[in-house]
């Protein structure tokens, strides 16, 4: 396991065991915010460590759990918090990457949504975190598509990423029975939302930048169905949504609190569409961006 701390969690691969840091900014005014937060972190399996900085209002944990769950943890002190960055171990960053998925409705709240994260914490250990709204109840496939063209949607963005040019198969296939953009399933609950957190092997961040993630409407057989589409695309169905993945920030390196092109801060932005009109018209007219933070 080397570098990793160890974890309980009954069943786990190995692999799965293994943590990484998430960077949050948290707005936390004074010491008794920083014990809040604290508590609320306090006794959780899955966590390590937990590194709280009440001066740069930063969060950092050390966790093996989805960045959402921390989130969800820290939001029930009632204060607001960011992802900021997601490392490795030892502040390495080897690469991290975000897409934001969307299908035929964009980006918005409406059909299905999200945000998955890639980070490689070491050579042969890349971990997919993320949240996806919007889905019925169940099993979805999640794979990396080759390309990032979206000029037709998600019908453009080719076939399952597949370096090595053999079949279709499980995520815990070695590179030579599996595609490398073969991610599994992620289930949605009840409530449509699937959170994930899923360490790969084979998949390295490097090589998948400029192409996408694909999340589709049916489970992904791995291959093991006796029909020529299980061999391709494991019978996973239709593609309900996607994005692009482009290169983001590691742990420690973005310190933004105010976007430079339109002054929006770091809490302004949360809540608001990535582009269009309707960010323009959100932008807050009452005071001075930067004195209220
Ligand atoms: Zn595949």
């Amino acid at each position: 396991m080397g570098n990793s701390a160890s974890f309980g969690g009954a069943g786990q691969k190995d692999s799965m065991k293994k943590s990484n840091k998430l960077e949050f900014a948290v707005k936390m005014t004074c010491n008794s915010c920083v014990e809040q937060i604290r508590s609320s972190l306090d006794g959780i399996q899955g966590i390590a460590s937990v590194d709280i900085d009440l001066t740069t209002g930063s969060v950092v944990v050390d966790t093996i759990l989805p960045s959402h769950e921390i989130l969800r943890c820290i939001q029930t002190t009632g204060k607001d918090a960011i992802l900021r960055g997601v490392g490795g171990k030892e502040h390495k960053n080897l690469g991290a990457a975000v897409a934001m998925l969307g299908g035929e409705s964009g980006f918005s709240a409406v059909g299905v949504h999200g945000v998955v994260r890639l980070t490689q914490i070491d050579e042969t250990s890349c971990i997919i975190d993320g949240t996806i709204d919007g889905l019925q109840p169940g099993k979805h496939g999640l794979h990396v598509h080759e390309c990032g063209d979206i000029s037709n949607g998600c019908e453009s963005v080719g076939e399952h990423f597949n370096p090595h040019g053999v079949n279709h198969g499980s995520p815990e296939n070695d590179q030579m029975h599996r595609h490398a953009g073969d991610l599994g399933n992620v289930e949605a609950g009840a409530d449509g939302r699937a959170v994930f957190r899923i360490v790969d092997p084979i998949l390295k961040v490097w090589d998948i930048i400029g192409r996408s993630i694909v999340v589709t409407d049916s489970e992904d057989d791995f291959g093991l169905t006796a029909n020529e589409q299980s061999k391709i695309d494991g019978n996973s169905g239709q593609r309900l949504a996607c994005g692009i993945i482009a290169r983001s920030a590691g742990l420690f390196e973005n310190s933004k609190k105010i976007c430079a092109c339109d002054g929006l801060t770091l809490w302004d932005e949360k809540n608001k569409p990535l582009a269009g009109n309707s960010r323009q018209s959100k932008i807050p007219q009452q005071e001075p961006t930067a004195s209220r933070l």
